[in-house]
């Protein structure tokens, strides 16, 4: 198998050397953590004046994890470690109310980040002659622009497609010979289904590989798109705390996923105990950012469950890789690829003076793609009404929920007591997927 690498000298560098650049950097990520009102605080709280007193790994696992609920606690400035005026860019990702996390991007990170997308799409084989079509969303979601730098960096022709609009996705397919693809696994299915139902042969495009990822799916999946397409896919993981993707990629080989290590400091803990796990155990992945200017992040605990596979893979890449991501410690959904908290749909759902107490929130497939629904006990006044003023309300509740989670639930008003009640603790969220 030919073995493409960006970055040579970093991809393969001796081991030892990349633990040794991995303290250097965490002392400078501290040193910055330092600057922001947040970490000042935190490190203090245990006695960590200066980054100095960094000597060891030891020392550094002294500090305590960073959370989802610490950036909200810190929006919107509480982490910058810098001054505003050197931000060059913001993304956000929902948080579990109102208040999104936010991570800030100076010129240097953007850089670093472009870099990493680069390095990822190459080991994958992509090169400049690649004709890239990205279908993740542009915007505050990092999918799109993550890799969209990358690509360009890479020298390959980008094509800005965003999500949606499937005809426009097989049209711009065909006009420029597309051969790469970024979009989620979802995705990538209701795509085939629509090519289809359009009289599309697969024969018609020239797709040779899809880089799929922002939701967890398993290696059925992946096998079951490359049968369809009979093309390559690879699984690309990252998260916005951490830039967005390009934090772990698959290599040709595709067996697990290559975690940057010469960018992200990766632990695996136990999420109940939060003790370190040995490689090989299933648990919680913890990041440190080693290289960001911005938003640096300590011990940030991902919520996401894998194991890390301790064995060398034969790209010859001395990043150690993650198994594919099982599932989550919190309730957060992913739905589409967009991450969506039921307590974001409780919060508009109890807000509503039309409201009861009561609903459900249920996700399911319809054809190949999710499909949410919130079904919310209205008071009798409401049903006592015309149908024209149910249908407004309807209309009204989706989209005070899309401005809330950005997707478009299917809303469904019921009268008070057909929805199930529970004594202990309710059961609300039903994924049926
Ligand atoms: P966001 O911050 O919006 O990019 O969402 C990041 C989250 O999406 C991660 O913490 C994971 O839970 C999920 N995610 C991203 N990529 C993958 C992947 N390849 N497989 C499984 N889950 C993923
Ligand atoms: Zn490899």
């Amino acid at each position: 198998m030919s073995v493409n690498y960006w970055n040579k000298k970093v991809e393969t560098a001796d081991r030892e050397e990349l633990l040794r650049q991995q303290l250097e950097d965490l002392k400078i990520t501290v040193a910055r953590a330092l600057k922001t009102p947040f970490y000042k605080k935190r490190l203090h709280q245990v006695g960590l004046e200066s980054a100095a007193e960094i000597t060891s790994l030891d020392d550094f696992y002294r500090i305590p994890f960073t959370t989802k609920n610490d950036l909200r606690d810190a929006f919107p400035y509480g982490m910058l470690a810098v001054p505003v005026d050197e931000v060059v860019r913001l993304h956000a990702s929902s948080g579990t109310t109102g208040i999104p996390t936010v991570i800030y991007h100076t010129r240097p990170d953007i850089e670093v980040w472009a870099e990493l997308a680069a390095r990822s799409m190459a080991a994958t084989g992509m090169t400049s002659k690649d004709v890239f079509q990205n279908m993740m969303t542009y915007g505050l979601f990092t999918g799109g622009l993550g890799l969209h730098y990358g690509a360009e960096k890479l020298g390959s022709l980008v094509i800005p497609a965003s999500s949606g609009n499937t005809r426009r996705q097989f049209q711009l397919m065909k006009d420029f010979k597309t051969t790469s693809v970024h979009a989620t696994p979802s995705y990538m299915h209701h795509l085939f289904n629509k090519l289809q139902s359009e009289g599309i042969s697969r024969r018609e495009l020239s797709l040779k590989k899809a880089l799929v990822g922002a939701e967890p799916h398993t290696e059925d999946v992946r096998k079951k798109i490359e049968t369809l397409f009979k093309i390559d896919v690879y699984n690309s993981y990252g998260l916005s705390e951490m830039n967005g993707p390009g934090v772990a990629f698959e290599c040709v080989y595709k067996q697990g996923m290559h975690v940057w290590e010469d960018s992200y400091l990766m632990e695996l803990i136990d999420p109940d105990s939060l003790e370190p796990l040995e490689d090989g155990a299933e648990g919680e992945l913890v990041f440190t950012t080693l290289k960001r200017e911005a938003t640096p992040l300590l011990r940030y605990r991902t919520r996401d469950l894998t194991r890390v596979l301790d064995k060398p893979c034969e790209c010859g890449r001395v990043h150690r890789r993650i198994a594919r991501i099982k599932g989550r410690t919190d309730d957060m959904l992913i739905i589409n690829g967009v991450n969506v908290f039921p307590s974001q749909i409780e919060e508009v759902v109890m807000k509503l003076p039309e409201s009861g107490t009561n609903y459900q929130i249920v996700v399911e497939k319809a054809g190949a793609l999710d499909q949410l629904t919130v079904k919310i006990e209205v008071n009798e006044t409401v049903f006592s009404d015309d149908a024209r003023d149910l249908n407004a309300l309807r209309r009204k509740i989706g989209d005070y929920l899309k401005a809330s989670i950005t997707i478009s639930p299917v809303v469904e008003l019921h009268e008070h007591g057909i929805l199930p009640e529970f004594e202990g603790k309710a059961q609300r969220v039903f994924d049926r997927r």
